[in-house]
């Protein structure tokens, strides 16, 4: 009689959820409790995740005595090279298997010493990804060339191979595809396409410590590759940077031009000084960053096999969709994202399955948005240099591309996507995550008419 009663309660509590009837035809006993704590949290249900999540970015103690050590000794600057910095190139060029490596202050301005030894300059052209960090508009415009957008392909979050062709012109002269959230890019008809114009490839690397296409990793692929060691990148040393690549000659331009155009290996200049600037990362840097090779590691394995596990339960749920990945690779998940169908949530908008998951405990972005809609870019192309440098026809014809990116568009509106630090916590924590939006699944309606 009890029981039955306490059913047929639960059976009321629960009745817009399709979770709590499937449990219900099993022919257990439920309890009121249950149907609280299916109820969603943005209904005033329980949260299903109630504790935190793994910080970042992380210290060890046990890092202390090498960086003490390099802060004592007073050799800071890395003008010149040598020292930690080299140490520190050596050991990341070995990592990724590239011939060689160049630290950088930063991501950015790895960027821009790779951008300038390609040979981009004023007046110029480079395709890229408009689904990437704003630093990688920035290197460009710095340069006074266009950052000219490709689409991005829907499926898996980086440039659209196909769409890059018919944005070649003549002043094209490079492609700069990002790896976004540590996943490759589809980098063999990028390469293709860059070969049959004789164009150069500057992969943006900056989210893909260690990720890998077809056996390779990203950032020995192109022409030379970009990393950053920002403090939220997984291998961090508060600012930071890399140039990687296969050419000596190449990577001797590149730190010459990173140290104020300090004569380097085959760049001499007339034994001094050539055009730089100074770029250089400091000797202490170098070593914070020399303490984390095996936490780079270890920590890449643990987020790959969560984000697989996430990704395998999170397809079973209708309008939740992992991204696709180019054929044979291995991403990093600097972010895991999936998309969004909100028609399968009972048009629930994106925003609101957002906050929706927050009051779980899981924390949420919605990556990045239509960034060459807020008006940095007319600020660029409204200069002076830049009315110099192109014709207006080309300008205007530039600002109405920016409608173009129906691919773009639908995954700056439709994006979700959880921290990288999120992956380092523990297998029923990921649980949590898949069981927090399958409650918002089973609850759509009710929470699309919640105001
Ligand atoms: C972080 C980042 C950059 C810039 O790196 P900084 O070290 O912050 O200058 C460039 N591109 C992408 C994709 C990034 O994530």
């Amino acid at each position: 009689m009890r029981n039955d009663l306490t059913r047929r309660g639960f059976v009321r509590a629960a009745a817009a959820s399709s979770a709590a009837m499937a449990w219900l035809g099993t022919g257990g006993v439920p309890t009121v409790f249950a149907a609280q704590a299916d109820k969603p949290a943005l209904l005033g249900g329980t949260p299903v995740h109630q504790a935190g999540w793994p910080r970042w970015p992380q210290w060890q103690q046990s890092w202390e005595p090498d960086v003490l050590a390099a802060l004592r000794s007073g050799r800071w600057s890395g003008a010149g090279g040598g020292g930690r910095i080299a140490q520190f190139e050596a050991a990341y060029a070995k990592l990724l298997g590239a011939k060689r490596c160049v630290a950088t202050a930063s991501g950015t301005t790895a960027l821009m010493v790779a951008l300038h030894v390609m040979g981009v300059d004023a007046g110029d052209e480079v395709i890229v990804s408009p689904y990437t960090f704003i630093a990688t508009y920035n290197a460009v415009l710095a340069h006074k060339a266009l950052p000219v957008f490709a689409d991005t392909d829907p499926e898996t979050l980086t440039i659209a191979p196909a769409s890059i062709e018919s944005r070649i012109t003549d002043r094209t002269r490079a492609i700069l595809p990002v790896h976004i959230y540590g996943l490759p890019c589809d980098m063999d008809p990028i390469n293709a396409i860059a070969k049959k114009h004789g164009l150069a490839v500057v992969e943006d690397a900056c989210q893909a410590w260690l990720a890998e296409y077809k056996g390779r990793k990203c950032g020995v692929l192109g022409d030379l590759g970009c990393f950053s060691f920002q403090e939220s990148k997984h291998i961090a040393s508060g600012e930071g940077g890399a140039v990687t690549g296969q050419s000596d000659q190449l990577l001797d331009r590149c730190a010459s031009y990173r140290d104020c155009g300090r004569a380097f290996g085959s760049v001499k200049g007339s034994g001094y000084f050539s055009h730089g600037l100074n770029y250089r990362m400091k000797h202490y840097q170098a070593e914070i960053l020399l303490q984390q090779f095996d936490k780079l590691l270890a920590e890449t394995q643990r987020r790959r096999e969560n984000a697989d596990y996430l990704t395998a339960a999170l397809k079973q749920i209708p309008g939740i969709q992992p991204v696709r990945l180019p054929e044979n690779s291995r991403p990093v998940w600097h972010l895991y994202p999936f998309r969004y169908d909100a028609d399968q949530f009972h048009g629930l908008p994106r925003a609101k399955f957002m906050r929706a998951l927050a009051a779980e405990g899981i924390p949420c972005s919605g990556g990045y948005h239509e960034q060459y809609f807020d008006g940095a870019l007319d600020e660029v192309i409204n200069s002076r240099a830049f009315k110099r440098l192109f014709p207006p026809e080309r300008l205007n014809a530039y600002r109405d591309s920016f409608q173009e990116m129906k691919g773009n568009k639908l995954v700056c509106n439709t994006t979700v996507a959880l921290f990288h630090s999120m992956l380092l916590a523990e297998r029923s924590d990921m649980d949590h995550i898949v069981e927090a939006i399958r409650k918002i699944h089973a609850h759509s309606e009710a929470l699309a008419k919640k105001a």
